[in-house]
Parts: structure tokens; C-alpha cells; sequence
């Protein structure tokens, strides 16, 4: 088994036998990630939903359909890239991610960017752009989603230059067309990197 492999294998463990912080206690299945080892382009959104913490993959609900249209309007299969989220546990009803669940839960993510080593990623919401704009040193960047979707910030990460591409969660698009356009217009930038 190739290395990578090996190495997202080793996370999966952790975070199945995971405790750091109480989401452990609600949730029903942990969602690690899911997708290409190999992937140039990763996609981070928030936090399981129902439908995730039922099936332990990562948007397989609503939101998820709304993502498979968008990628294919980039001309990309789900297979070609690798989906994950800020924390791997669902937090009840579906409420924030709260700060300490973050900082508990980000070193998993961490250590799937560092074997996986994406030239891009695309941060889908507030929580996943906040979170790495502010990890790669471009703090100074952070707005809303509203104000930054669409927009490319370069990061210097362990793994070389990466480009980080904030764009708005699919969720905002379940019962809006106008969002969904406005997301496909903006996640035909992905097509460059594949
Ligand atoms: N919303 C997310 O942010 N992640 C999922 O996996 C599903 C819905
Ligand atoms: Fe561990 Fe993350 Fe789950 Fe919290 S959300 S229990 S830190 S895997």
C-alpha cells in the first residue's frame, strides 16, 4: 500500500479512537475525509451534518449534491479530489464549531494536508476560511465570505506554495439558484488546478 495510504490510514484510527474534546460523546460515526490521495485540489468544509454523522463520509446530504454539480461544472469527478472538515465530529444539532472543538480537532487536518500536499484548497465557508487564512499567516485577509469568495491568497505551507480559494458552503445554495450560480461561477477556478 503506497505510503499516503498508509499515512491517512493512521489518522483514521486516531480519530475513530479520538476524545479531545466532548463531540466524541454525541456523535455517531467520526467523518475523516474522503476521496484522492493524490488529490492537487482539497476541499475543507465545516462539520459533519446528520446525514455524515449517519454514514461517516463527508457531504453525502444535501449540501453534498449541491457540491457534486459544482464540481462538475468545474469538469472534476469526486474522486479526483479530496474532501474533508474542520472538525470531524458532528456537533449537536448542527450548531457552530466552537473554538475549543477547533483547536482540538485541526492537528487531524493538518496532518491530511502535510501527506497530501494540495497546490490548492478551497476553504467552503467562514469556518474553514477563517481557519486557514489565520494558520498561514494572512490574517490580515480575513472578511467575510461574502467580501473574499472567489479570491486566491497564496500560503506558505510546509509542503511548498499553496493557493487558498475561499468559497461560500454549498449549503447557502440548497434553496437559492442565485448562490448556486454565484458558487459555480466561482468554483470553475478549481479547473485550473486539476
Ligand atoms: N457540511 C459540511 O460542512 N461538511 C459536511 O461534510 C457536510 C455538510
Ligand atoms: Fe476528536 Fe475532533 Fe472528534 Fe473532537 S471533533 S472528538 S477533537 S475527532
Amino acid at each position: 500500500m503506497p505510503d499516503r495510504d498508509n499515512q491517512l490510514k493512521q489518522i483514521k484510527e486516531e480519530v475513530i479512537n479520538c476524545q479531545k474534546c466532548p463531540l466524541c460523546r454525541t456523535r455517531n460515526l467520526p467523518v475523516i475525509g474522503q476521496g484522492n490521495h493524490q488529490a492537487r485540489i482539497v476541499l475543507i468544509g465545516e462539520a459533519p451534518g446528520a446525514s455524515e454523522d449517519k454514514s461517516g463520509r463527508p457531504f453525502c446530504g444535501q449540501a453534498g449534491r449541491i457540491l457534486d454539480e459544482l464540481l462538475e461544472t468545474a469538469g472534476l469527478k469526486r474522486e479526483e479530489v479530496y474532501i474533508c472538515n474542520i472538525l470531524k465530529c458532528r456537533p449537536p444539532q448542527n450548531r457552530d464549531p466552537q473554538k475549543e472543538e477547533i483547536v482540538a480537532c485541526t492537528p487531524y487536518l493538518e496532518k491530511q494536508l502535510k501527506i497530501i500536499q494540495p497546490k490548492m484548497i478551497g476553504s467552503l465557508g467562514n469556518y474553514a476560511t477563517t481557519y486557514l487564512l489565520e494558520k498561514y499567516d494572512l490574517s490580515d485577509k480575513i472578511a467575510g465570505i461574502s467580501k473574499i469568495h472567489g479570491q486566491s491568497f497564496e500560503a506558505e505551507t510546509d509542503f511548498g506554495l499553496v493557493k487558498i480559494i475561499p468559497l461560500y458552503h454549498p449549503a447557502v445554495a440548497v434553496y437559492n439558484e442565485r448562490m448556486k450560480e454565484t458558487l459555480k461561477n466561482d468554483f470553475k477556478v478549481l479547473q485550473k488546478f486539476k
